[in-house]
């Protein structure tokens, strides 16, 4: 078989000759607000690129670090230049850096995540200590700030083989589950809350076949070769389970269904076209069966939260918050009020860096400035690690619209309309 050949770095799929240069951009980023060593992405995106590509030698490594790959700059621009992607796309053509010890740590989710599971309750008070930081902070240069999410001691594939899987035959439609790292290592509740809000859908929930994380955090730590291999690996999987099963495929994490959907062909050239439209978060899956009316959810009659929706980056990138913010308005006893849309500076694990704390830290201010100000129950969002942000920063505790939704479900309600 013909190996497949990358090929990111085509020049017009990023349109950076479209620039006109009017630098809204440049207003609309976050990091150029807080961090005066930052070019901006006028500067770092089109601007550089022309340069680079006449001297490879004008490739600024450290300035270039500082973009959080937010694409808040994307959504602003009015010529549909694809700036974060001309950046992300410079720092894989032409760093010669090794990445160190550090980032090949956070980068690599899955390794990680299965040591640590397998001895959590040790892990998690041993990284929460204060002297463990403090040498975090002067070995690894992981800022001593930052306390790493608690792992779970059971893997959320692991309860699914023990207490879903056989659950799952005899329904009549399927999806599958791409649960990301996040659930499996950290929060199975999450991947718990999707199986009974599909199941009580009338839905089936597969897993894929085999799981790969998704690789955002590889490709901006800069492991490219790795962070292609596993998307290969997870297309190969997509592509079981739409084309040949049937079943599209659906995310809790908004950062896990931009990185497959949009960074998998842009920053890795991984061709997805024939399962990109069937990968999409669960909240869209859902809102689209309910407005076609293939679906109707019943709610708990007494339940009653308030809840502030933080959109995140990607799902500003994506456009896709309404679909959450929707469906949480259909829960008759709940009280949404929506955040304005800012940047929690966090960038996965960009804020973990202590030579990245305090841009992230002012980046994410006028959102936890909103958050204290807003007198609700729950934050809610879609990302998990802008929740991090937001419970490392603020009094805020945060949830996923499907864990508010499993929440406010009535299940039997649910199931006899269908099941009639
Ligand atoms: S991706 Fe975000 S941080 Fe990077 S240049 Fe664009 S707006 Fe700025
Ligand atoms: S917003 Fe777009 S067109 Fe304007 S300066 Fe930035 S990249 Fe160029």
């Amino acid at each position: 078989m013909k190996k497949q050949q990358n090929k990111p770095f085509n020049i017009s799929d990023n349109n950076f000759e479209q620039c006109v240069k009017c630098t809204v951009c440049t207003v609309y980023c976050p990091v150029v607000q807080v961090n005066p060593d930052y070019p901006g992405p006028k500067q770092a995106g089109p601007d550089g690129e022309r340069l680079r590509l006449k001297d490879p030698n004008f490739f600024d490594e450290e300035a270039l670090k500082l973009c959080l790959n937010c694409k808040r700059c994307e959504v602003a621009c009015p010529s549909g230049v694809k700036i974060g992607d001309v950046i992300q796309a410079a720092r894989i053509k032409y760093s010669r850096k090794r990445p160190k010890l550090r980032d090949s740590i956070m980068a690599n989710t899955d390794l990680v995540g299965t040591v640590a599971s397998a001895f959590a309750p040790i892990v998690n008070t041993t990284v929460a200590l204060k002297p463990v930081r403090q040498i975090m902070d002067k070995v690894l240069k992981i800022d001593h700030h930052r306390i790493f999410p608690k792992y779970s001691g059971e893997k959320f594939e692991t309860w699914y083989r023990k207490h879903a899987a056989a659950q799952q035959q005899g329904f009549s439609k399927y999806v599958s589950y791409f649960h990301g790292c996040y659930v499996n290592y950290n929060f199975p509740q999450l991947g718990k809350d999707l199986v009974k809000i599909m199941n009580a859908a009338g839905y089936g929930v597969d897993l894929l076949e085999k799981e790969k994380c998704c690789g955002v955090a590889l490709i901006s730590n800069g492991l490219i070769k790795q962070a292609t291999k596993q998307a290969r690996q997870n297309v190969r999987a997509l592509r079981k389970s739409i084309l040949q099963n049937g079943a599209p495929v659906v995310s809790t994490s908004s950062t896990c269904t931009f990185t497959i959907r949009d960074e998998y062909p842009h920053l890795l050239g991984v061709k997805n076209d024939d399962v990109r439209d069937q990968t999409e978060l669960a909240t869209r899956f859902l809102f689209r069966l309910i407005d076609s009316g293939e679906l109707k959810l019943v709610f708990k009659k007494d339940y009653t939260t308030r809840v502030a929706y933080h959109t995140p980056c990607h799902m500003e990138k994506l456009g896709w918050s309404i679909y959450s913010t929707s469906l949480l308005r259909m829960i008759p006893g709940l009280k949404l009020v929506q955040l304005e849309s800012q940047c929690c500076g966090i960038a996965g694990t960009y804020g973990f860096k202590k030579e990245n704390y305090e841009t992230a830290q002012g980046v994410g201010q006028p959102l936890f400035t909103q958050i204290e100000n807003t007198d609700v129950d729950y934050i809610v969002t879609d990302c998990e690690t802008c929740k991090w942000q937001i419970e490392m920063s603020t009094s805020g505790k945060v949830k996923n619209p499907i864990s508010i939704l499993a929440e406010a479900l009535d299940v039997e309600a649910t199931q006899k309309l269908w099941q009639k």
